[in-house]
């Protein structure tokens, strides 16, 4: 039997169990089936006596003498009364289905083992429907300690394929092997990983005597997966490399200079080392892929820019994409403020923008006349005529997954230009290496000097008036205030009921002509939305009322204050997101964390984890702990993120440890156990997300 045998072929199988299977679970060969994994474990050498069941409320085994057997009522409500009795007492086994069988099989003095749920009613213990063995069979076990259990379905549990049937088949299919099955592991891997081979490690996740039995198999089995992972990661990375050619940059040019010399500020230790980590790789004729980290308010705009400036003395283009409207206007307006001055030209490019004037837009970029285009993603596609794209630097990441990145890789022509991916909050180092494990990293990790840390605290509605109070003094202080609402999806109408009438509430406290709010959101136009954001920018608004679209990139330093309403419905890497739209320039700025009165223990858990931690890099490793890596923006289409065992949380070094050695096997040459690692490559290959084929 091979790992990609279909089930059909699996002895009891059969066509219609293959089909209810693939169906309902998803199983469709060995390899499906023997990477089914049990969601957990009954200890069967662990025996509850009667009266210690009182204490239980989760599944226990325990043993006991027939004492007595009754049928209750009649037609739909017949049930049978089991009386199970041991030394410390007894207690009623139940059944609503099967009864006649039961009744059969059950006979006063007979003894049996019951694995079950503990029920109590009125001081009465029962069990509703347990697992039955005759205790004689207990040998039967033959020390298995601990028994498998999975999930299933409701409609394959009425087709025999409960727990118990899925357990049977793997049983059969694993008895149907030995150890000379083949594994992509030789020895020597094994050795160097010290762990177990896959025959074994896959007999020991199903079926452990030990619990040391089931740490080497999963060990193994993680091994195995984030290997396959490293690899097809590492695949990308190299031959996207070498696919097409890009075009070098050695130039760094005049204008540079004269940019450094006119910023207005030192830049950071870690910026000066982000630029040059650039520069070497534009310089090369192999086209960049890196990812530039960096925490709110790094700087890393002005990196992005020098990286502009270097492609424009080369005579390339620049293309800047941003995930939304609101943000390609902003970073229009802040990117073209730097770079007219120095004579570079940058135009902006949206979904949004006239057909006309589009068109007008085409012409320039061919001619060359536009030096830098700012715009939304729709710019990947192939199809604008850039005279000479050179670099392509992707801000806001999360929004960017893998699937688009490699289509870049597909744009048409002789080169392919050099791209930079900008993160907008740091991505957890276990994430780095794998989901964006295809890009070089540089890291930002320093703020500019002077930056206060912005004081963090969380608010209950009773206390709402003091904020108010507090929002007053700041604006008399002539500072801008930031108060953002949820919005999401699925409760949409409800939410921008909130947001309307958390503006009139503002309205109220806060009236004209005095006071002027803003107020954007979701269902306004972009000209609206535009309009809104330049008062609140040009700071004709004091207050700026919005939902998250707000969320990214936009830099008003003049703001002082984020209000977060309902803050407990954010996660924590956005919550750390909208805090660092204030806090920008050198005045104290604060985020005011406004809740309701009630809160689950995770979320109380995320307030206080924002209220104590200003670094990034450790809210996004909270996050992941908290969240999961599924919910991360940016993994879930990534395609690439098929781990079963691995905990992105939890499992860091040996991520660090695998993608270590996977870099050193291709790194050898002839890279190191070559057929065994395209074998393991098969073993895990391609779902439909599998970006690898692209590369
Ligand atoms: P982010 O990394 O969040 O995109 P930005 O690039 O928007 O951050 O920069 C935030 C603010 O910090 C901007 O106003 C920018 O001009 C300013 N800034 C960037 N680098 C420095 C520096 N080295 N010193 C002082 N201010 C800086
Ligand atoms: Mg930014």
């Amino acid at each position: 039997m091979q790992w990609q045998t279909p089930l059909i072929y699996v002895k009891g199988v059969g066509p219609q169990r293959a089909e209810w299977l693939k169906k309902e679970l998803q199983l469709e060969t060995v390899k499906d089936l023997l990477l089914y994994f049990p969601f957990r474990y009954n200890d069967r050498t662990l025996f509850y006596t009667i009266s210690e069941l009182e204490q239980r409320d989760e599944f226990v085994q325990t043993r006991g003498k027939i004492t007595g057997l009754r049928i209750h009522g009649t037609g739909a409500k017949k049930r049978l009364h089991a009386e199970l009795t041991d030394s410390t007492g007894s207690m009623e086994l139940i059944w609503f289905k099967g009864i006649k069988w039961m009744e059969q099989r059950l006979k006063i003095g007979t003894s049996w083992i019951v694995f079950g749920k503990p029920n109590r009613f009125k001081n009465q213990l029962s069990m509703a429907h347990p697992e039955l063995t005759i205790a004689d069979e207990l040998k039967a076990f033959q020390g298995e300690h601990f028994d498998p259990v999975y999930s299933s379905t409701e409609s394959l549990k009425t087709k025999g394929l409960d727990s118990n049937g899925i357990k049977r088949l793997i049983r059969q299919v694993l008895q149907g092997m030995d150890a000379t099955w083949p594994d992509p592991f030789p020895a020597a891997i094994c050795q160097r990983l010290q762990c177990v081979s896959r025959y074994q490690a896959l007999l020991q996740i199903h079926f452990p005597k030990h619990q040391q039995d089931l740490e080497a198999a999963r060990l193994r089995l993680k091994a195995e997966e984030l290997l396959a992972l490293q690899l097809r990661v590492l695949r990308i990375k190299t031959k996207a490399k070498f696919l097409k050619p890009a075009y070098p940059m050695p130039a760094i040019g005049h204008l540079f200079s004269q940019f450094y010399n006119t910023l207005g500020f030192e830049l950071t230790t870690a910026q000066k080392r982000a630029i040059k980590e650039i520069h070497n790789d534009l310089k090369l004729d192999t086209p960049m892929n890196r990812l530039l980290q960096g925490d709110v308010g790094s700087g890393k705009t002005i990196v992005a820019v020098m990286a502009a400036i270097i492609a424009h003395a080369n005579s390339y283009q620049t293309c800047i994409m941003v995930p939304t409207e609101i943000l390609a206007q902003q970073h229009f307006n802040s990117i073209s403020a730097l770079l007219s001055p120095l004579q570079i030209h940058t135009d902006i490019l949206t979904g949004s923008t006239p057909t006309k004037t589009r068109q007008a837009l085409f012409k320039k970029l061919s001619e060359g006349q536009i030096h830098v285009l700012v715009g939304t993603h729709a710019l990947i596609e192939d199809g604008i005529p850039f005279l000479k794209l050179g670099l392509v630097i992707i801000d806001e990441q999360h929004r960017f997954g893998v699937a688009q990145r490699a289509k870049l890789t597909e744009r048409s022509g002789t080169h392919l230009p050099h791209v930079l991916v900008m993160t907008a909050t740091p991505i957890p180092r276990t994430l780095a290496m794998t989901v964006y494990g295809d890009l070089d990293t540089t890291l930002l990790d320093e703020l500019p000097s002077g930056r206060k840390p912005i004081v963090t605290k969380h608010a209950k509605e009773s206390q709402r008036l003091a904020v108010w109070g507090f929002l007053r003094s700041q604006i008399e202080m002539g500072h801008q205030i930031y108060v953002v609402f949820p919005l999401i999806a699925e409760s949409e109408t409800l939410d921008y009921q909130n947001l309307q009438q958390g503006y009139d509430a503002l309205v109220q406290e806060f009236p004209p002509p005095l006071f002027q709010i803003s107020i954007v959101h979701g269902k306004l136009t972009n000209e609206q939305k535009a309009l809104e954001m330049n008062r609140f920018v040009n700071g004709e608004t004091q207050i700026m009322v919005a939902t998250t679209v707000i969320e990214v990139g936009v830099n008003v330093p003049n703001a002082s204050v984020m209000v977060i309403e309902s803050a407990e419905r954010f996660g924590l890497a956005q919550l750390h997101q909208l805090r660092g739209r204030v806090g920008r320039g050198n005045t104290q700025s604060y985020c005011i964390l406004m809740t309701g009165l009630k809160l689950s223990q995770e979320a109380r858990y995320r307030m206080q984890a924002l209220v104590q931690s200003q670094n990034g890099f450790e809210i996004s490793e909270l996050d992941l702990k908290l969240r999961g890596p599924g919910n991360l923006e940016g993994t879930e289409q990534s395609g690439l993120l098929q781990l079963r065992l691995t905990q992105l949380a939890e499992d860091t070094m040996l991520i660090a440890d695998i993608r270590a050695f996977a870099m050193e096997i291709m790194q050898s040459q002839p890279p190191l156990f070559n057929t065994h690692m395209e074998q393991l490559l098969q073993d895990y290959a391609a779902h439909k997300n599998d970006y690898s084929r692209i590369a």
